[in-house]
């Protein structure tokens, strides 16, 4: 990505209708748009396509691999104060303790291997980082995400016995289904769970998910461009 003046102005330019269309979503909702946290999601994107969101005044940023994150992050955070970073990807074991040290939210906690290793790493860095418990809501083979009957019962495992702070479930519904389902079964779930937050919503249906009460919407193509 080239950082001339033209790219910068459409991202800045497409963030603001982003932020517009969220807001008129929240409203048919009864929400405000303060009610629905926007996370631009950069992967595949270098810091010269970042930071012109980061000069318009965007804050909340999601990346889907450690590694890449590690190579991006801290030198932005350097030059640009107050970024929340959140990991939207699946995540190893192995790289628990690097997650940690990066991100200030995770979306992807999804079985028991991980949320032991996510709790040793915060206690180890003496670190609170939020977490969002992934459910597979279309029950897909390849897909990660925790299966939604195992879900109140996971949930009720790592804040019982890990003492995590889980503040709420997150999906990727099937690309070739009506999302909505999707976001109605996330939306019961957490319910039952006792959770208020959803994490639910990208760029080609991030609107019918804040009708169907997304308060994290995760964002990329449509404010940084189509992804090679
Ligand atoms: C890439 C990604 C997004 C953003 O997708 P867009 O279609 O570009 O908005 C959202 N959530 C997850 C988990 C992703 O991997």
């Amino acid at each position: 990505m080239s950082n001339d003046t033209t790219s910068g102005n459409n991202i800045a330019a497409a963030l603001q209708e982003v932020r517009a269309s969220m807001e008129c979503a929240a409203k048919s909702d009864g929400r405000t748009a303060a009610d629905v946290e926007l996370i631009a999601v950069s992967k595949t994107y270098d810091a010269d396509a970042i930071s012109p969101a980061l000069e318009a005044g965007q804050r909340v940023f999601g990346e889907n691999r450690v590694q890449e994150a590690a190579t991006k992050w801290p030198a932005l955070r350097e030059v640009y104060q107050g970024v929340e970073l959140h990991l939207i990807g699946p995540l190893q074991s192995n790289k628990a303790r690097q997650a940690v040290e990066l991100f200030d939210v995770i979306h992807t906690v999804d079985r028991r291997k991980i949320a032991d290793a996510i709790a040793t790493e915060m206690k180890r860095q003496d670190k609170q980082v939020s977490l969002f418990i992934q459910v597979n809501t279309g029950e897909e083979q390849q897909k990660a995400g925790i299966a939604p009957r195992d879900t109140v019962e996971f949930v009720a495992y790592c804040r019982a016995t890990l003492g995590l702070e889980i503040i709420g479930l997150m999906c990727i519904p099937p690309v070739s289904e009506e999302p909505g389902v999707h976001f109605a079964l996330l939306s019961e779930l957490a319910k039952d769970c006792g959770l208020s937050k959803l994490s639910m919503g990208m760029s080609s249906d991030y609107e019918i998910a804040i009708q169907f009460g997304a308060t994290h919407v995760r964002v990329g193509s449509a404010i940084f461009g189509a992804r090679a």
